[in-house]
C-alpha cells in the first residue's frame, strides 16, 4: 500500500511516544561498570532525525551517555569501508549468536569465529581491523572521525567511565585471548581491546545517535551535513547487522514487537533504522536482563505503533510537509 505521512504527524507521535514513557518503571542501572551504575536512572530523551534532516527532540537529549555497544556500529561501518562488506564477512562474520553480548561460549559454539561486529567478540576484532595496523592513534582519530561523520557532530571521551571500564573488563580480557588463540585479532591484542574499550567510554548524545541512524536510512548520506560517509551498500548491509543481533538473545522479540531494527548499549542507548525514513534513538538507564534499556524500548515501541509502521510492512511510505 501507498501512504504519506506528515512531518507533523511524526512529531505528534514522537511527544506522545516520550510523554506516555516517561514513567515506565523497571530494570536496572548496568552494573558491572561502576560508572553506569551511578548514573541517574531518571534522564530520558528522545530523538527522531527524518531523510531531510529535520530533527525532533524531547526529553534529556543533550545528556551526553556512555555510546557502550551503539559504538560497534559505526566501527562495523569504518571496517565496511576499509576492508568491504565481504571482507568483514570472512574476517569476522555476520551472524547473530542468540546469546549474550560478552559471551565467550558463542566463540566456542561458531568454531573459533566471532560472528558478527555487533557483538563483544566481534566488535573487539573490527577495532583490530581498522586501518592503519600498528598505529593506534591513527586508529582511534579513524575511528572517532567516523562516528562524527556519522552523528555529524563529536563525539567526546568520558574519561572517567573509560577508566571504570578498563578497571574491570576481565571478561573482554578473555574474549581478547580467546580469539587471539584462534587467529582472529588482526593487530596486537591489547591494543585492539582498548580501543574497543575507549570507543564504548565515549560520550554520545540521543541527538546524535538519531542522526547517526538517519544517516544509515539515508543510504550512507548524511542528510544534516550533507556529507557521503559510506557507500548504500554498506549503509543497507549495516542494517541487516542491526537487523539480525541488535538486542542480542532478544533480537527476535524486539523486531517482532517494534518492527524496527534497533541497536542498544549498556549505557541506556538505542538507535532505530528505518530505511528511507528516519533514525530514532533513545535514552534512559535502566535495563532489562539483556542490557537493553527498559523506557527506550517502550517509547521506539510506542512511536513505531502510533505511526502503525514496520519494516516489513510492504507499505510503500513517505514523508510528506505538513
Ligand atoms: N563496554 C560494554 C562491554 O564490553 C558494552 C556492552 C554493551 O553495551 N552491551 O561489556
Amino acid at each position: 500500500m501507498e501512504r504519506k505521512i506528515t512531518v507533523s504527524q511524526i512529531e505528534k507521535a514522537a511527544r506522545e511516544a516520550y510523554e506516555e514513557s516517561k514513567d515506565v518503571k523497571g530494570g536496572l542501572n548496568a552494573n558491572y561498570i561502576p560508572y553506569l551504575a551511578n548514573v541517574d536512572p531518571d534522564l530520558f530523551g528522545l530523538s527522531v532525525t527524518l531523510t531531510d534532516g529535520t530533527c525532533f527532540n524531547f526529553g534529556d537529549t543533550q545528556y551526553k551517555f556512555g555510546i557502550e555497544s551503539v559504538s560497534k556500529v559505526p566501527t562495523a561501518v569504518l571496517a565496511m569501508i576499509q576492508h568491504t562488506p565481504d571482507g568483514v564477512l570472512r574476517q569476522i562474520g555476520a551472524d547473530a549468536t542468540g546469546l549474550p553480548f560478552n559471551s565467550i561460549f558463542a566463540i566456542l559454539l561458531e568454531n573459533d569465529h566471532p560472528s558478527t561486529p555487533l557483538v563483544n567478540a566481534g566488535a573487539i576484532t573490527a577495532c583490530s581491523m581498522v586501518a592503519p595496523q600498528g598505529d593506534p592513534a591513527e586508529k582511534w582519530k579513524a575511528i572517532t572521525g567516523n562516528i562524527s561523520d556519522l552523528c555529524a557532530s563529536d563525539p567526546v571521551l568520558l574519561d572517567e567511565l573509560y577508566e571504570s571500564e578498563t578497571a574491570t573488563n576481565f571478561n573482554n580480557r578473555a574474549i581478547s585471548w580467546l580469539l587471539k588463540n584462534y587467529n582472529r585479532i588482526y593487530d596486537e591484542v591489547d591494543m585492539s581491546l582498548d580501543l574497543y574499550t575507549r570507543q564504548c567510554s565515549l560520550g554520545i548524545t540521543s541527538s546524535q545517535l538519531a542522526v547517526m541512524g538517519a544517516t544509515l536510512a539515508n543510504g550512507g548520506l548524511n542528510p544534516v551535513s550533507g556529507k557521503q560517509v559510506c557507500d548504500k551498500e554498506i549503509a543497507s548491509k549495516t542494517v541487516t547487522l542491526i537487523a539480525s543481533v541488535g538486542f542480542y538473545q532478544h533480537t527476535g522479540d524486539w523486531l517482532f514487537t517494534s518492527g524496527i531494527p534497533a541497536k542498544t548499549g549498556v549505557g541506556g542507548g538505542v538507535m532505530g533504522v528505518m530505511p528511507g525514513l528516519f533514525g530514532i534513538a533513545a535514552f534512559a538507564p535502566p535495563l532489562d536482563d539483556a542490557g537493553n534499556s527498559v523506557k527506550a524500548q517502550t517509547a521506539i515501541k510506542k512511536f513505531m505503533q502510533k505511526l502503525d509502521l514496520g519494516i516489513f510492512s510492504g507499505d510503500k511510505v513517505s514523508i510528506v510537509e505538513g
